[in-house]
């Protein structure tokens, strides 16, 4: 189902009394302070080790807890692997799949991914399945093609059941980290493209109960010009959400 959403990724970030005194800040501000504003579901992503007393102190409502990744085989001989339902198991409802990070540090494929997706949905976690160009592929004015590509190998093999569980994420590699965001009108340019290719590849009611999220280096001074876009449905956030203060205003931005 189609929803605003703002989710935080932590990467390899914080350590425990970090991340207990981040997730406490963040609740306590967006507690104090949204009353009354439209809802928005908040994911919070934290490293693997944290899930469980992040989770703890999340205090559900409209919070709830995801995973960076997940290994695609359901349990086994696979050493220092986490499996979906690991996850599932210690809270997570979410997972995140296809990151650029995971494709680029960890040969991550889209074959792979299939079978990531494949592994998280048999366990009930909703996939956040990431895409996005290079510079590159951008400069080169096949932006489009290289999207088309990692939705129809990565994603589109999956049933509707299936999709209807899944949110995307939009999530140019040169605006990742580097403080260079897409303008609202790439971004909008970019999720309307995506929204065209679900309903191409599953029906018009299937694009418009997605949610699409925008990521790259979103910011608690852009997050409202991008999330005002028709097409754009929340954020995928790095770097501001390991900040309290600017991961609430993102928060805040609907
Ligand atoms: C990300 O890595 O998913 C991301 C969006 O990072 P940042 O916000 O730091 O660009």
């Amino acid at each position: 189902m189609r929803k605003n959403m703002v989710a935080g990724n932590w990467k390899m970030n914080t350590t425990l009394p970090e991340a207990q005194a981040l997730i406490s800040e963040i609740v306590h501000m967006v507690q104090d302070e949204t009353t009354g504003s439209p809802a928005v579901e908040v994911v919070v992503c934290p490293p693997f080790p944290f899930l469980l007393p992040v989770g703890k102190l999340l205090q559900g409502g409209q919070f709830h807890l995801g995973a960076q990744n997940c290994h695609q085989k359901a349990s086994g001989a696979f050493t220092g692997e986490v499996s979906a339902a690991m996850l599932q198991s210690v809270g997570c409802e979410y997972v995140i799949l296809g990151h650029s990070e995971r494709r680029q540090y960890f040969r991550e494929d889209d074959e792979l991914l299939s079978q990531k997706l494949k592994a998280a949905l048999a366990a009930g976690l909703k996939p956040i399945f990431c895409v996005g160009e290079t510079l590159e592929t951008r400069e080169q004015g096949d932006t489009f093609k290289h999207l088309e590509k990692q939705l129809k190998d990565g994603l589109f093999h999956l049933s509707n059941e299936e999709f209807d569980q899944v949110t995307v994420a939009y999530e140019p590699i040169w605006a990742i980290g580097t403080g260079k965001t897409a303008t609202s009108q790439q971004a909008q340019e970019v999720h309307a493209f995506i929204r065209e290719q679900i309903a191409r590849a599953y029906d018009a009611k299937a694009a418009l109960n997605t949610s699409i999220l925008y990521g790259g280096s979103c910011n608690a001074q852009n997050a409202r010009e991008l999330f005002s876009q028709p097409d754009v449905d929340g954020g995928l956030i790095g770097g501001a959400a390991l900040k309290s203060r600017d991961f609430t205003d993102i928060i805040k931005s609907f």
